[in-house]
Order: C-alpha cells, then sequence, then structure tokens
C-alpha cells in the first residue's frame, strides 16, 4: 500500500545568511532567513514526508517559537519526521521537488544534493528528483527575494517492502 504527500516552503533572502539547500551549502551572497537553517528543500520534503501518512506539519513538530530550534539544522528534523514515519510503519520510495529561484544556478549542485537527500532517506540518488526553475522575474522568487519549494513524497508499506 502507497501514500503520497505534498510540501510547500518560502523562505525570504537576506545578506549575512547561509544558503543551504538540501542540506548542501552553496556559495552565494544571500542566505535565506529563519529560524532554523531555513533549508527551504528540506522544509518542503519534511511536510511532504509527513504529509504522506498524515502526521501532521514541521511547524507543529518543530514550533519555531521554541528555543531548542534556533539555528537547527533541517537535516536533523528530516531525520526525526522520517523516524516518525517509520514508527508508523512506511519508508519512502521517491521524491520529486521543484525549487523556484532565480540566482544563484543550482544545476552544478543538483547531483551533490540528490545525494544527500538520498542519503538522509535510505533510498538510491535517483530515487530524487530535484527541479530547478526560475520565475520569469516576476514575483519575489523572480525578483530573487526569496526562494520557494514544492515537494511530493511517496512511501510505501514497510512489510512490503521486506517482501512479506
Ligand atoms: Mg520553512
Amino acid at each position: 500500500m502507497y501514500r503520497i504527500g505534498t510540501g510547500y516552503d518560502l523562505h525570504l533572502l537576506e545578506t549575512g545568511r547561509r544558503l543551504v539547500l538540501g542540506g548542501v551549502d552553496i556559495p552565494f551572497e544571500k542566505g535565506l532567513a529563519g529560524h532554523s537553517d531555513a533549508d527551504v528543500l528540506l522544509h518542503a520534503v519534511t511536510d511532504a514526508l509527513l504529509g504522506a501518512v498524515s502526521l501532521g506539519n514541521i511547524g507543529a513538530l518543530f514550533p519555531d517559537t521554541d528555543p531548542a530550534f534556533k539555528d537547527a539544522d533541517s537535516a536533523d528534523l528530516l531525520r526525526e519526521a522520517y523516524a516518525r514515519v517509520g514508527d508508523a510503519g512506511y519508508a519512502v520510495v521517491n521524491v520529486d521537488a521543484t525549487i523556484i529561484m532565480e540566482q544563484p544556478k543550482l544545476n552544478p549542485y543538483i547531483e551533490e544534493i540528490q545525494e544527500s537527500i538520498a542519503g538522509l532517506l535510505y533510498i538510491e540518488d535517483s530515487d530524487v528528483s530535484l527541479k530547478p526553475k526560475t520565475n520569469e522575474g516576476v514575483g519575489p522568487e523572480g525578483q530573487g527575494e526569496a526562494i520557494s519549494c514544492h515537494a511530493v513524497v511517496l512511501v510505501g508499506r514497510l512489510d512490503r517492502h521486506a517482501g512479506t
């Protein structure tokens, strides 16, 4: 039995912050603003993962009012969310994400980001798809004010994966 979830997130770009996407540091003059490391891609993937098993959302699990999550590594949040999904009896099959950003160009980093996300979810690199898009110069993403991300995650029952 399979279940599917979607996730969406947006963070504003500002100077003096790291740009972390999919757990990978990307050299750029600006980074994403947020309580955690503001990894918009991992946040969208985490929400899609939680959504697939109806386990709520990242904001409810890891409130940005909680000092424990200040400057949190979003990879840790994804691992924790995946532990709950595993407890519910499901494992990730594949991930497909679209990231909307004008700058910097992400193509040189796609493989590294795929490897990073695949490692966090114990799947093959080829089971992680990441598609960068510009926004044709319009809207906050197109104007370079923000980066947003849409993600879809498919999960399957662990007993199916074990072949029992
Ligand atoms: Mg977020």
